[in-house]
């Protein structure tokens, strides 16, 4: 069964929407979606149109409200995880206006409880414990990057900050030449100057993806605001040697919380946030172009008009496989931002 889930996944993308429950709900408060049908349909409701316009119905692979836990939104994901393994390349994207959801479902509300885990956690748990499930044929290494981008720019997450966390935890380096980059290029990721860090289990990962937080809010105001702003990758590199034939595979699994997608007022953005809503509108924009292009399967995809399509150029289309959560807030005054985000998302599906 789940190698027929993995052929089906193959060169596709996939959309799934989910909806943010109300975080306090007054008594009589709306919620801009009106239903959500078996087949992946939701129905969203405009209480600023009238007749006709008012209501709009959107589709995608799958639409989860408010009830579903983290649990339900992992078990789709899994057999990608597998492929991974099996020498694919992954996209996970989270897609959303600031506030709806991303880091809930790619990180969760909170780590100490295992349910609440997100899509992060629940991917690097399975890839670990698949990888030693498979022990006795394939041999595996892992290797983590985590950049950000930023205006355009890329950042490096994990700078030198690796060097030191393997030093802190007692750990050489140099009993770890990681595979991976010396022998040939790196494949996944176009930023190949960005630290490779080599990986043994999750909880290694987990450390990694603190350090690359604490890194991200250096200069920034608050820590949300900038990471409302700025797109953050993590790229788990896998490569796999077959211990009899001694043939090789590679692939990689990208964890992406996008910036915020909500428009800013032209009028009200001045200097560095106009430039910043600019950045932002820009690459999200060039994301939709590439994935929707990919689904057309046209014969250009415009790769080359963002930063964000460039690095992951090698893991959109061909053998690829891309999924994408688009987030919605039910509130009635985000139903401006819901439906553009339901275009931006249906256009892509
Ligand atoms: P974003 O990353 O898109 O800005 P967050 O993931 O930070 O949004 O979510 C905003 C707030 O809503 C947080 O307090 C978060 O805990 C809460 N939240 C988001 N999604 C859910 C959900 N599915 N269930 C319960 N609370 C949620
Ligand atoms: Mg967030």
């Amino acid at each position: 069964l789940l190698h027929n889930q993995v052929q089906d996944l193959k060169g596709t993308i996939r959309v799934y929407c989910r909806v943010r429950p109300f975080l306090s709900r007054q008594s009589n408060e709306r919620s801009t979606v009106d239903y959500i049908g078996e087949n992946g349909n939701i129905m969203i409701v405009n209480p600023q149109k009238q007749g006709k316009e008012a209501r709009k119905v959107f589709t995608f692979n799958k639409v989860f409200g408010t009830n579903v836990t983290q649990q339900q939104i992992y078990a789709d994901t899994q057999p990608l995880i597998r492929s991974v393994l099996d020498g694919y390349n992954v996209c996970i994207f989270a897609y959303g206006q600031t506030g709806s959801g991303k880091t809930y479902t790619m990180s969760g509300p909170d780590l100490t409880t295992k349910e609440s885990w997100g899509v992060n956690y629940r991917a690097l748990q399975d890839l670990f414990s698949i990888s030693k499930e498979r022990m006795d044929a394939i041999e595996y290494e892992v290797g983590v990057q985590m950049i950000e981008i930023y205006n355009e720019q890329v950042r490096d997450l994990l700078p030198h900050y690796a060097s030191v966390y393997w030093l802190e935890f007692g750990l050489t380096l140099i009993i770890y030449t990681l595979d991976i980059r010396n022998n040939s290029q790196l494949n996944g990721l176009n930023v190949p100057d960005a630290s490779l860090v080599p990986v043994k289990c999750t909880q290694d990962v987990l450390e990694l993806m603190k350090l690359g937080q604490r890194n991200r809010a250096v200069g920034a105001t608050a820590l949300n605001e900038r990471s409302s702003r700025s797109h953050s990758i993590l790229t788990v590199h896998v490569q796999g040697k077959d211990l009899v034939s001694g043939s090789k595979l590679k692939g990689c699994l990208h964890l992406v919380d996008l910036a915020g997608s909500e428009r800013v007022d032209k009028s009200e953005a001045v200097g560095e946030r106009l430039k910043e809503a600019q950045h932002i509108n820009r690459s999200l924009s060039a994301l939709g172009d590439v994935i929707s292009a990919l689904a057309q399967k046209s014969s250009h995809v415009p790769y080359r008009n963002s930063k964000l399509t460039q690095v992951l150029q090698d893991s959109l289309g061909g053998h690829a496989k891309t999924l994408m959560f688009v987030h919605i807030n039910p509130e009635v005054n985000a139903v401006g931002e819901t439906i553009s985000t339901l275009k931006f998302a249906e256009r892509v599906a």
